[in-house]
């Protein structure tokens, strides 16, 4: 009989979810507004600020997607069809597609190899060179790829010297933070996203988190459809659909309550792994580069040299595979994929090297003991064979 299948990160519900999604039932607030879309602003809001970022205000409009999240961000900081905006390389599609949905152009840059993220050096040279060909980029991308901070006194000293804003991709990172500060509030705008496999799940959902009441407000009623204040329906400005819903928002605010507990639970997977590996010459397991990160480890990492294991990254995924147990490659960075390929890159090959020898690893914090035991067992006998 075959196993159970073992899931690289599936979604966990806390117990609550069921209850707010009631209530939204009982009151009849079936719409994308309610006191769930509300109250789950407000975890987050509370969530993301702590005593280290009392300079900071924050303010969350919950959203469909975070895809959403970033096309809307693009949109408050004025990017035009024509315009250049950076982005990070290596991350996931959704990234840099709403760039195309406006018309601009997205310029990718390449990782360095502490975090796996944006790299500073590149990045600078990006910018100098897109500037000597005639456009200043008007805004930077940079991701929180697997839950870890990317380098973000490096990245904003550069965004400060050219006075380009930074849109936060936070969407794997709710629950990690730098410097004691929650990741979702450094850039000038930041996005998180709650779909299925993130580190918590609306089902389908994101958040905009703005740094004034002005712009959460701005970014809500682009939401919903740019509605002029007029009895009729009267707009001035194109709008979007892109509210969340107060049923999703419900499990939401069920999520909230077990965050905390999910980030450990996705940290000691981290051990498990570095465990495991430090009896195996040759793969390395991503962790925090110093004690200024800390990681939500929404999904561990390893990467294979295949010079010393004498195995390949694909070698090990189809092994577990057949174990029927799912294990996948890093994002393939977006300058190597086809619908990209004729956009600018700055880089030197790291991303690449990446996605070649990278492979994620089952996360979830729903992991039973045995499905460990699994996992452990056919890591080794890979390995070992
Ligand atoms: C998931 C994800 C998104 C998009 O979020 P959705 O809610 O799925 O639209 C954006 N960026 C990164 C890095 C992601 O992992």
């Amino acid at each position: 009989m075959e196993q159970s299948k073992i899931w690289l990160s599936s979604p966990h519900m806390g117990g609550s979810e069921r209850k707010f999604v009631n209530e939204a039932f009982e009151a009849n607030w079936i719409a994308p507004l309610g006191p769930n879309v509300t109250g789950f602003e407000l975890d987050i809001e509370s969530y993301l600020s702590n005593s280290k970022n009392e300079e900071t205000s924050i303010h969350v409009a919950a959203l469909s997607s975070g895809t959403a999240a970033l096309h809307l961000a693009l949109i408050l900081l004025g990017v035009k069809a024509g315009d250049e905006v950076l982005c990070q390389s290596m991350t996931f599609a959704a990234s840099a597609n709403p760039i195309m949905y406006l018309g601009a152009t997205p310029v990718f840059v390449d990782s360095e190899s502490d975090t796996l993220n944006l790299c500073p050096i590149q990045l600078e040279k990006a910018i100098e060179d897109r500037i000597s060909k005639g456009k200043k980029p008007k805004a930077i991308i940079a991701v929180h790829l697997y839950g870890m901070p990317y380098k973000i006194d490096e990245v904003q000293q550069v965004a400060d010297k050219f006075e380009i804003p930074i849109i936060e991709d936070s969407a794997e990172a709710l629950g990690s933070s730098y410097k004691g500060r929650k990741c979702g509030t450094f850039g000038e705008i930041g996005i998180l996203s709650f779909n299925g496999n993130k580190i918590i799940t609306t089902s389908g959902g994101g958040a905009l988190v703005a740094k004034s009441k002005a712009v959460k407000q701005k970014a809500i009623f682009l939401a919903t459809q740019a509605r002029d204040d007029a009895p009729h329906y009267q707009h001035t400005e194109i709008g979007y659909n892109y509210r969340l819903s107060n049923i999703s928002a419900g499990i939401g605010r069920g999520q909230m309550e077990v965050l905390d507990a999910h980030v450990n639970l996705r940290r000691e997977m981290n051990l498990f792994y570095r465990d495991i590996f430090l009896n195996i010459d040759g793969v390395t397991v991503f962790s925090e580069p110093n004690d200024d990160y800390f990681c939500n480890n929404w999904l561990t990492i390893i990467s294979v040299d295949a010079k010393v294991t004498g195995k390949t990254r694909e070698q090990l995924r189809l092994y577990m595979e057949g174990l029927n147990i799912e294990c996948r490659p890093l994002w393939k960075p977006m300058h190597l994929q086809p619908v990209f390929k004729n956009m600018p890159f700055y880089g030197d090959g790291l991303a690449e090297e990446l996605f070649e020898s990278g492979l994620c690893l089952p996360s979830g914090s729903n992991l039973t003991d045995d499905d460990r035991e699994r996992i452990g067992l056919g890591i080794n006998e890979f390995f070992k064979a």
